[in-house]
C-alpha cells in the first residue's frame, strides 16, 4: 500500500499549517542540513492535532527548537544498545530475548523518539545479507526465546517482506514468540488491512506491542484495527512513554489506560523518558513521574495499571521505577542527579530535573 507522508510542514491541513510559527519553520526547514530527526507526519495522524501550540498530538510530531537546546545528560545510544549488538541488525541485552532491527523508517517521526539516531537513516528493511548473521544467532541462542521485531516500525513495510522474515525466523527457530513493536495502529491504521491482521494470525505465537500516549489517539480507525487485532486473537500490548506536558497529569493517563482496558489492550509499561538527545523538554521530572504514578494507581484497578518503569541510560538495563530505587542523589555537569540502583546494586545517575 503507498502512502504518502507528510514532510514539509506547509503540506500540513490548513489550521495546522497556518498554526506553525516562524521560529517552528525555520527549525523544521533546518532539520535536513543540521542532521536531527527529520520531520515526517502521517496525513491521518495529522488530522487528529489541534492548531493550539500545546496540542498533544500536535506536540509529538510537529519539530521545535527546544530541540536544539543544550542537554549535558544527552546520550546519543540512550539504551546503551551498541554494548549488545550480537550483528548489525540484532541486539541481545537479556537472557531470554533478542531485539531486531528489521526497518529503519516509521508511519511518522516521534519527536521524543530515543532511537532517532538509527531512524530516518536511509537504511531500509532488512535484507538477506542482514539477517543470515541474526538467524545463525538465534540458532546458536536457544536459550533466546522472544524475539522484538523493531526499528523503526516494521509495520510501515510490505506485507510480502514481513511473510518473509517473519517465515525466516520461524524457520531458524520453530516456536520462538514474535513481538512486533509498531506505533502504525495508531500513526496510520489504514495501513492495517484484514490481509495485513490475518497475516500476523498466520504467524502466531505472536504478539504486539504498541505504543499510545494520550486518549486522544485512540480514535475510531485506530480503535478498528485494534478490536479486529484482538478479535482475531493477536494479544495487544500497550506502552506509553511519559511526556511533559502531553500526558503528565492523573486524569489524562487514568483516561488512557482505561480506554486501552475498554478496548481489550493490556496496559504494559509507562516509561520515563530516555535520555536522547533533543528530547529533555518532553522530561517528566522523576519525583514528579513517581508521585502522579501513586495517583493513577490509586484510581485504576491492577488490570489497567501498567509498570512505570526506566532504561538505565547508557546501558544498565530496564528498571521499575519506585521511591526505593533512589540510592542518592549528587550534583553532576552543574545538576543534581538521582543515582537509581540497577541489577546487582550497581548506581546509575539520571537528570534530577529538566534542564
Ligand atoms: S514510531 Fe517508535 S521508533 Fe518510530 S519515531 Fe516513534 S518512537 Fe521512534
Amino acid at each position: 500500500m503507498n502512502q504518502v507522508f507528510i514532510t514539509s510542514w506547509k503540506d500540513l491541513p490548513a489550521p495546522l499549517a497556518g498554526s506553525v510559527a516562524a521560529a517552528e519553520a525555520s527549525f523544521i526547514e533546518s532539520l535536513p542540513h543540521s542532521g536531527g530527526l527529520p520531520f515526517k507526519v502521517s496525513p491521518y495522524f495529522a488530522s487528529l492535532a489541534g492548531p493550539e501550540p500545546g496540542d498533544p498530538i500536535r506536540r509529538q510530531f510537529l519539530p521545535h527548537p527546544a530541540e536544539a537546546l543544550p542537554d549535558p545528560f544527552a546520550l546519543q545510544d540512550p539504551l546503551g544498545e551498541a554494548l549488545h549488538k550480537a550483528s548489525p541488525r540484532l541486539i541481545h541485552q537479556y537472557p531470554d530475548r533478542a531485539l531486531l532491527l528489521a526497518g529503519g523508517s516509521c508511519a511518522g517521526y516521534c519527536r521524543y523518539c530515543f532511537r532517532r539516531r538509527w531512524i530516518g537513516q536511509p537504511k531500509g528493511f532488512i535484507r538477506g545479507e542482514e539477517l543470515r548473521p541474526v538467524l545463525a544467532y538465534l540458532k546458536a541462542h536457544p536459550g533466546i526465546r522472544e524475539i522484538l521485531i523493531s526499528g523503526g516500525d516494521p509495520l510501515v513495510a510490505a506485507d510480502a517482506l514481513l511473510a518473509g522474515l517473519f517465515s525466516a525466523l520461524r524457520e531458524a527457530r520453530p516456536g520462538i514468540l514474535l513481538r512486533i513493536c509498531t506505533r502504525v495502529p495508531i500513526t496510520q491504521p489504514g495501513r492495517l488491512t484484514g490481509e495485513s491482521i490475518a497475516l500476523l494470525k498466520a504467524f502466531r505465537p505472536l504478539r504486539m506491542v504498541i505504543q499510545s500516549n494520550h486518549p486522544r489517539e485512540l480514535a475510531a480507525p485506530a480503535q478498528e484495527v485494534l478490536r479486529a487485532c484482538v478479535d482475531q486473537g493477536i494479544p495487544v500490548h500497550v506502552q506509553t512513554v511519559l511526556l511533559r506536558g502531553i500526558n503528565d497529569t492523573a486524569a489524562v493517563l487514568t483516561a488512557l489506560f482505561r480506554a486501552c482496558l475498554d478496548l481489550g489492550l493490556t496496559p504494559y509499561y509507562l516509561f520515563q523518558l530516555d535520555l536522547a538527545p533533543g528530547t529533555a523538554h518532553f522530561r517528566v521530572p522523576l519525583k514528579t513521574g513517581l508521585a502522579l504514578y501513586r495517583e493513577v494507581k490509586g484510581r485504576l484497578s491492577g488490570l489497567g495499571l501498567p509498570v512505570y518503569a526506566v532504561d538505565l541510560p547508557g546501558g544498565g538495563g530496564k528498571i521499575h521505577l519506585h521511591e526505593g530505587v533512589i540510592a542518592g542523589e549528587r550534583e553532576e555537569a552543574g545538576a543534581r542527579v538521582y543515582l537509581l540502583q540497577g541489577p546487582g546494586g550497581k548506581l546509575w545517575p539520571y537528570p534530577a530535573d529538566t534542564p
